[in-house]
């Protein structure tokens, strides 16, 4: 009601994935409104910080303005939230471009061991090593962009000097790689499957969380309700 149709189509995500997925009908609310029930499911909690990837953050650049323009016609009640960016803001997929499910390209926790070293071995590389005897340029494969978030500091000079040199090959390259992201991956694969085999522990977390989230969301709501001079 408070949001202008304009805000939303010039949403960049918006404007990119028309440009890119051309084959499919994006022409529907579901895809134009999808930044506002973003929106909606962070401001419900009058969140101050969301963690999000650099790509979300246009996203949340609407949640506060609409948060901005709710406080601005009835009351102060949102903050404007702030994204909360780690280290890494953005990881690359498999294809070099961005990790995203619309293209087919991530790396899934809940991949098997299997699929994920598949995935990585068929990783793209740098185009110009097409044997092992040319030499590359590790900043034009998104392998080394992996590298820079798991791999140690004298593991990715060995295979930044490597790449350049034709010292190592791809496939070697990636063994390490694949190494270091089953280091981090191999503890969550382990709780995921106890928790899988524990139904009754999930529907405990689960109930946890929503009793807990609908406690802050019928606050705001009353709060949200009272300033518009609902109730
Ligand atoms: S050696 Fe590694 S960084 Fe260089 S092109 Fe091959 S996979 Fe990419």
């Amino acid at each position: 009601m408070i949001t202008p149709l304009g805000w939303l189509e010039r949403v960049p995500t918006y404007k990119e994935k028309q440009q890119e997925l051309k084959d499919r009908d994006l022409s529907t609310y579901g895809f134009l409104g999808y930044p506002l029930l973003q929106t909606a499911d962070i401001i419900i909690y009058r969140a101050k910080y969301v963690p999000v990837g650099i790509d979300q953050v246009p996203h949340l650049e609407i949640s506060r303005e609409v948060a901005r323009r709710f406080n601005y016609l009835y009351k102060e009640v949102f903050p404007e939230p702030e994204a909360l960016l780690t280290e890494f803001p953005k990881v690359v997929g498999i294809d070099g471009r961005k990790m995203s499910k619309s293209y087919d390209n991530a790396i899934y926790l809940s991949d098997s061991p299997e699929i994920v070293e598949q995935k990585l071995r068929t990783m793209m590389t740098d185009p110009a090593r097409k044997r092992r005897s040319d030499k590359g340029n590790p900043e034009l494969s998104p392998v080394f962009q992996l590298h820079k978030i798991f791999s140690t500091k004298e593991e990715q000079d060995e295979v930044e000097e490597g790449c350049r040199t034709a010292g190592i090959g791809c496939i070697d390259c990636k063994k390490i790689l694949i190494k270091n992201i089953f280091k981090v991956l191999e503890p969550i694969w382990k709780k995921r499957s106890e928790l899988i085999g524990n139904p009754e522990r999930l529907r405990e977390i689960s109930e946890k969380g929503t009793d807990k989230a609908r406690k802050v969301a019928e606050e705001t709501m009353r709060i949200v309700r009272e300033a518009m001079g609902l109730i």
